[in-house]
């Protein structure tokens, strides 16, 4: 479906992210992935996707806190493979406390990634997508775009002010054949998430399963964590042709969490 198109996807050397990547790859199109790690490891992500899936990919290695880092994905992304025609703003870093100790640099720092770096690349893409009048741009917002949580307060601000980015660009570009969306997953089951399982079953005296239920998902109704791959597929359905009136949207995929 996606073969001849070129995926940047932020934050991508795991999680999400990496699904997002890999969906894409088997969709046909060569992609872009980026994001922090173990250099080893990272090639190794990246080497696996061109033999997977019979694709190029490359590796940026742009930091999501400064802009001219992710202009210069963008166009070495365009320079490589002649389009960026998927933007997948994805890179996310979380932080918990109280407001009145949340430290600056922290507040500074997810603003940054979270918020600013999905401007930086949407305003370094969105010339080349005019240009050839296609383009899907997709940003892994999240539950906390639409609610919020206490302690949460610099993640919550900027997954709320992705959903004001989200709807602003998909209006400046709505006749051009480019959408812009917003994705908002509850509680992925993540390589993140899953590290953190046997601390807490020893610190509250809880089975792995009371572990998941009661303290996890408490806030999900169907108390299942969302799958990277239900996340990787929603992510596919709207760069499809199917999905070209869907444009503005914030879109939960959450078991239920902002329902209530
Ligand atoms: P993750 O930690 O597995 O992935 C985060 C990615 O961002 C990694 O590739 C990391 O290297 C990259 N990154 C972090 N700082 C960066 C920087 N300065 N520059 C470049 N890359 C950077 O986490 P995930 O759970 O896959 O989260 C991905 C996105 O999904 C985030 O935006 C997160 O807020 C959002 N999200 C996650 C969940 C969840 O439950 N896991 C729920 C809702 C939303």
């Amino acid at each position: 479906m996606l073969a001849n198109k070129t995926a940047v996807v932020t934050g991508s050397t795991s999680g999400i992210g990496l699904g997002c990547a890999r969906a894409f790859a088997a969709q046909g199109a060569n992609v872009v992935i980026n994001g922090l790690g173990d250099a080893d490891e990272i090639e190794q992500t990246r080497a696996a996707i061109e033999a997977d899936f019979g694709v190029r990919c490359n590796y940026s290695p742009a930091n999501m806190l400064h802009g001219e880092e992710i202009a210069g994905m963008i166009s070495d992304a365009e320079k490589a493979f002649g389009s960026v025609d998927i933007l997948v703003n994805n890179a996310g870093i979380q932080h918990v406390s109280p407001l009145d100790e949340f430290p600056i640099e922290k507040w500074d720092a997810i603003i940054a990634i979270n918020l600013s770096s999905a401007f930086h690349a949407i305003r370094a893409a969105l010339p080349g997508m005019k240009e050839r009048g296609w383009g899907r741009v997709i940003n892994t917002a999240s539950a906390h775009a639409l609610v919020a949580s206490p302690y949460k307060a610099a993640y919550v601000a900027a997954k709320h002010g992705v959903a004001g980015l989200t709807k602003t660009v998909a209006l400046e570009v709505a006749e051009q054949g480019i959408t812009v969306n917003a994705i908002c997953p509850g509680y992925v089951w993540t390589p993140l998430v899953e590290a953190q399982i046997p601390d807490t079953m020893k610190a509250r005296n809880m089975t792995e399963e009371e572990v998941k239920k009661d303290v996890m998902l408490k806030a999900q109704p169907t108390k299942e964590f969302v799958t990277v791959d239900q996340v990787a597929g929603y992510a596919v359905f709207l760069c499809s042709d199917t999905a070209s009136a869907i444009t503005g949207s914030i879109m939960p995929i959450d078991g239920g969490w902002t329902a209530q």
